[in-house]
C-alpha cells in the first residue's frame, strides 16, 4: 500500500519509518529534492527538524554528507558492481549521521542480478539505513523488489507551482522529466517537429513527413514522447482514433530496442494515415 509524502515525514519524526522505501510518479529531481528532504530530518540534531543550521543539516545542504549515497544508472543501466560496492559501505557503522540514506536514482534501470542483489539488502537491511528507490514508472521495477518496498507516490507539480518553462510544461501534459527533455532540446525545435507530423497527417501527405529530416535520435525519441502527448488531448476530443495511441506506444518501445527512429516514426505516420489521420473541424 501506498502513503503520501506527509505521512511519510510523520513516520520519520516519530521513528517509525519503513527501512526500504519506493518513490514514484512526477519527476526525476521532484523526487530527488524529496529524498534530501528527509536524510535532512532524519539526520538533524535540532528539537525543530530540520534546523537548516546544525552541522548535519549543513554537510547536507552543501551534499557532503558521508552518510548519503546515491546511485545512477552508469551509461544506460545500473550494475551489480554497483550495488556490491554501495553493500560494503551500508553494513559499516554510520560516519557522523544517525541515519544513512542510500537513493536509488533510475530504480526502474536496474539490471536484474543488481535488482536481486539489492533484494537481499532488503531483507536483511543494515541498522540505521534508508534505502529509497527512485523511479517515474514504478511499473519498470520486478515485482520481488517492488513488493517488499513501502510505496510514495508524488503527483505531477500543478502548472502554477511550475517555476521553469511554462509552454514547455504544457506540452509534456505536465510530465516534469518530459518538460525538462523539452527545454534542453528546443521547445521550438520540437513544436516545429510536432507542427510538421501532424501536418502531414493532416494533409495526408506522406512526402511532406521528409520535411521532419535529418532529425537526431534524441529528437526521435522525444518527438514520439510529445506526439504521444499532443494526441492523446485530440482523442479525448473525438479528433483522433484511439488505435492511433496504441500505434505511438508501439514505436516508443520500438525506438527504445534500438530500433532506427527514422523507420519508427515513418511506420507511424503510415499506420496513423490509414487510421484516417486528423479530422479537425
Ligand atoms: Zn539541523
Amino acid at each position: 500500500m501506498g502513503i503520501n509524502y506527509t505521512l511519510l515525514t510523520k513516520a520519520a519524526l516519530e521513528g517509525k519509518l519503513a527501512h526500504f522505501l519506493l518513490f514514484h510518479g512526477s519527476g526525476m529531481i521532484e523526487r530527488e529534492r524529496a529524498v534530501r528532504d528527509l536524510a535532512l530530518m532524519l539526520n538533524c540534531r535540532k528539537e525543530n527538524k530540520p534546523c537548516r543550521e546544525c552541522p548535519d543539516c549543513k554537510k547536507m545542504l552543501s551534499g557532503n554528507h558521508p552518510d548519503f549515497h546515491m546511485i545512477k544508472p552508469q551509461k544506460t543501466s545500473i550494475g551489480i558492481e554497483q550495488i556490491i560496492q554501495i553493500q560494503g559501505k551500508l553494513y559499516r557503522k554510520t560516519y557522523e549521521g544517525k541515519f544513512r540514506i542510500c537513493l536509488i536514482d533510475q530504480a526502474d534501470k536496474l539490471t536484474l542480478p543488481a535488482a536481486n542483489a539489492l533484494l537481499k539488502l532488503a531483507e536483511e537491511p543494515p541498522d540505521h539505513t534508508l534505502i529509497v528507490l527512485s523511479a517515474g514508472n514504478a511499473e519498470g521495477i520486478i515485482n520481488t523488489l517492488r513488493s517488499r518496498a513501502q510505496e510514495v507516490y508524488f503527483s505531477s507539480p500543478a502548472e502554477s507551482d511550475w517555476l521553469e518553462e511554462t509552454d514547455a510544461f504544457r506540452l509534456s501534459g505536465g510530465d516534469p522529466d518530459l518538460a525538462r527533455k523539452i527545454q534542453e532540446v528546443g521547445l521550438s525545435r520540437i513544436k516545429s517537429l510536432s507542427g510538421n507530423y501532424l501536418e502531414a497527417i493532416d494533409k495526408k501527405d506522406f512526402l511532406k513527413m521528409f520535411a521532419l529530416f535529418p532529425m537526431e535520435r534524441e529528437e526521435g525519441q522525444l518527438l514520439l514522447q510529445v506526439l504521444a502527448v499532443v494526441l492523446k488531448e485530440m482523442v479525448i476530443k473525438g479528433q483522433q482514433s484511439p488505435q492511433v495511441l496504441k500505434e505511438i506506444t508501439q514505436m516508443t518501445e520500438a525506438v527504445r530496442r534500438q530500433v532506427n527512429h527514422r523507420l519508427a516514426l515513418e511506420v507511424l505516420a503510415l499506420k496513423h494515415l490509414k487510421l484516417g489521420g486528423t479530422d479537425i473541424g
